[in-house]
């Protein structure tokens, strides 16, 4: 390299017909948003070795490639902390995500982190990325490798044991720790457990996410939970995907932030994620309690069967309808993804009620959860989410924007539309048409407050020596496309998109290029 290096100076001092370009890539003319959150200035961006090198005025500048970003905003990639990469293999190239801006994203979120976790990466590794991805350990795949199903406590063992496997996934670069509380088997755990795994995960200098144990009538305990476990395990806490979920509780969010606000004035550090949208996606088995499904699916059958578990079951479902995650109303269920059934995606518990014959009502609405579940369960929509709530937490300083999407590809089920609009659903519709925030402040929840969270000092900023991933868009047509009834829809107005130096979104045309790299997370432990 130093000979390579000293050979182009030495082109340079003698004149321009045997100097190479003098950079990689220039981006003349646009506005820069460098991601600290500052106001916007307009200056050339120039790339050379996937690093960024210069800011400023490079008229006289030569560059292999230059674009013209004039008239546009060019940001850094956008960072997604919590996305469900699980189709990685499958989708590789990461369109739904690389299409809306996001050049790294976070994997592993609501404790489904892989296990065994580095011969994961080393799989992700090879695979064609199309962007840059990183991985949080899962306590839930964890717990489910070590004691499968069940609803009590580790013995002295198990939890030696799930220690080890965390100690392990952060010695092999996991950003931190992620639960799933609501969700089987993390449901099963106490703070105690959580608070000794999250331990080792502080040691290697990692953060703990939570997807809460509630987020409707229980919320406030959970977020107490959460920051609970931050302090006693010394270790930065993200609420994940944060929200308020089912009518009695909107408007929650003013004491949620308030808690976290304490917390922080306590001197901890507790961040927030958030998508922006009205409704949340997860698994039909959501709105059936946890003692239900324990064990697994044979159980949750004679659970169903047997008459005395089977009204206490039914009756718990229905709470759950009318104040919790079915926001009072079976139309607000729409079934997404239903592989024993794919006909009812897009459609809503209403109306596979109506189609049965039965009265639109929480009480048969319960009975076709039940149903949904024996068939196999269902990936459904839950439109219980009130925008005051999402305006408010957004505007958190603490809140990043992260999209809780799914690799998605055109055709394949009803994803939720955040999949493929999260960020330039907050460009375009929270930006520019509400004004819930400024564009420099938008761009910055996007970039360098995720980058720093993940301790990612040389990403999420335009600056001298950072990594060169970065977004040109349009801020006055930037929007996402994608709704509930029509998913499938990539945004518009984002022309160009940057990962490690090479343009993979070129004029709005996804190119071949796979420059995409797995980030490791270093253990600030002695080895
Ligand atoms: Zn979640």
């Amino acid at each position: 390299m130093r000979i390579l290096h000293l050979f182009l100076l030495a082109g340079a001092a003698f004149g321009p017909a045997l100097a190479a370009a003098d950079f990689d890539l220039i981006i003349g003319g646009g506005l820069v948003y460098d991601g600290t959150g500052a106001a916007p200035r307009r200056a050339d961006v120039a790339v050379k070795g996937g690093t960024i090198t210069r800011i400023g005025s490079l008229a006289g500048a030569t560059a292999i490639r230059r674009i013209d970003a004039t008239g546009l905003a060019v940001a850094p990639g956008f960072i997604d902390v919590h996305a469900h990469l699980e189709a990685i293999r499958e989708l590789p190239a990461a369109e739904s995500a690389l299409r809306q801006g996001v050049t790294l994203a976070l994997g592993g979120p609501d404790g489904g982190g892989p296990w065994p976790f580095g011969s994961y990466l080393a799989t992700v590794e090879k695979l064609p990325l199309g962007l840059n991805v990183a991985y949080l350990a899962g306590h839930n795949s964890i717990r489910r490798a070590v004691m499968k199903l069940v609803d009590r406590a580790p013995t002295a063992a198990e939890l030696a044991q799930m220690e080890h496997m965390v100690e392990q996934s952060m010695r092999d670069g996991a950003f931190g720790i992620s639960t799933g509380l609501k969700y089987l088997p993390g449901t099963f755990a106490k703070i105690d457990e959580i608070i000794a795994l999250s331990r080792i995960a502080a040691r290697h200098g990692g953060i703990y996410t939570s997807h809460l144990r509630e987020e409707g009538l229980g919320l406030l305990p959970a977020v107490e939970e959460a920051i609970e476990i931050g302090r006693q395990a010394h270790l930065p806490v993200v609420l994940t995907h944060h929200k308020v979920i089912g009518q009695p509780s909107w408007g929650a969010s003013v004491k949620t932030l308030a808690l976290v606000d304490a917390a922080r004035a306590r001197g901890q550090d507790v961040m927030i994620d958030q998508y922006p949208y009205t409704a949340s996606y997860t698994g039909i088995s959501v709105l059936i309690p946890s003692w239900a499904l324990a064990g697994g699916s044979a159980e949750f059958k004679a659970r169903a069967a047997d008459p005395t578990t089977s009204a206490r079951l039914k009756a718990e479902i229905k709470e759950a309808i009318l104040t919790d995650r079915g926001a009072g109303d079976i139309s607000r269920i729409q079934f997404s993804r239903v592989t024993w059934q794919p006909a009812l995606e897009g459609r809503t518990l209403r109306d596979w009620c109506v189609e049965r014959g039965l009265a639109p009502t929480p009480d048969h609405g319960a009975d076709l959860v039940i149903e949904a579940e024996l068939a196999g369960g269902a990936g459904c929509i839950f439109h219980a989410i009130d925008d005051a709530d999402v305006e408010r937490i957004m505007r958190h300083p603490q809140t990043m924007i992260a999209s809780d999407g799914r690799l998605s590809r055109p055709g394949d089920a009803m994803p939720h539309p955040r999949a493929y609009g999260t960020f330039p659903r907050v460009l375009g519709h929270y930006v520019r048409e509400k004004k819930v925030l400024t564009l420099e402040t938008a761009i910055h929840k996007m970039t360098q407050l995720p980058a720093l969270r993940l301790g990612l000092k040389d990403r999420g900023v335009i600056a001298a020596g950072a990594n060169a991933d970065l977004v040109i868009f349009d801020p006055a047509t930037v929007r996402d496309r994608s709704t509930f009834t029509a998913p499938h829809q990539y945004p518009e107005g984002i022309p160009f998109v940057i990962v490690n130096g090479t343009v993979v979104i070129d004029g709005g045309n996804l190119t071949s290029a796979r420059v995409g790299r797995v980030l490791r997370h270093t253990s600030t432990a002695a080895k």
